[in-house]
């Protein structure tokens, strides 16, 4: 995984009302990211339910960093051929619409997360790209709640990348 992030599989639930297609078994209920399910996310912030839309959100399950071709791919196993296209002009909206964050570390592709508006940040393994969210350490709202806004200049987001070495990239002592 280029980004090294623990995936459990693809699920690949259909989603039983957006679309005339499904990929997958039937269940009983929808799948929820978060407290809420994703067409209440779209509802919510005002935009269309569409089968694309539902299928992005469901590719990025909570607490992930997802690129572009892994959402991509997601997408596909979920509601067949969808150009990649397609893909960002969703991913653009979604972004737009704050239901997803897009972060972009140095040296990597972008990201895109469904954990908003809580201006986190992320610990990044410079060996195996692990990605881990961490939550600030300077108040409810994250780096801003302290900080001096300039005059004139609306501050609304502080991006801080912690940079380590995993546990699991961590050479261990040898024990002789
Ligand atoms: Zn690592
Ligand atoms: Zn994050
Ligand atoms: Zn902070």
């Amino acid at each position: 995984m280029p980004t090294g992030e623990r995936t459990t599989g693809e699920r690949t639930t259909g989603e039983r009302t957006t679309g005339e297609r499904t990929t997958g078994e039937r269940t009983t209920g929808e799948r929820t990211t978060g407290e809420r399910t994703v067409r209440e996310r779209l509802v919510t912030a005002g935009l269309r339910v569409t089968a694309p839309r539902v299928a992005v959100l469901e590719s990025i399950p909570n607490g992930t960093h997802r690129p572009v071709d892994a959402i991509a791919q997601a997408v596909r196993l979920r509601i067949g051929s969808v150009s990649t296209q397609a893909i960002y002009d969703v991913l653009r909206a979604l972004t737009a619409a704050g239901l997803l964050r897009r972060i972009e570390p140095a040296g990597m592709p972008a990201l895109y997360e469904n954990r908003v508006a809580d201006n986190h940040h992320h610990l990044i393994c410079r060996a195996c790209g692990a990605i881990e969210d961490v939550d600030c350490v300077a108040g409810a709202a994250p780096c801003l709640d302290s900080f001096p806004q300039p005059a004139g200049f609306a501050v609304d987001e502080a991006e801080v990348t912690f940079w380590g070495i995993c546990p699991a990239c961590t050479p261990k002592p040898s024990t002789d």
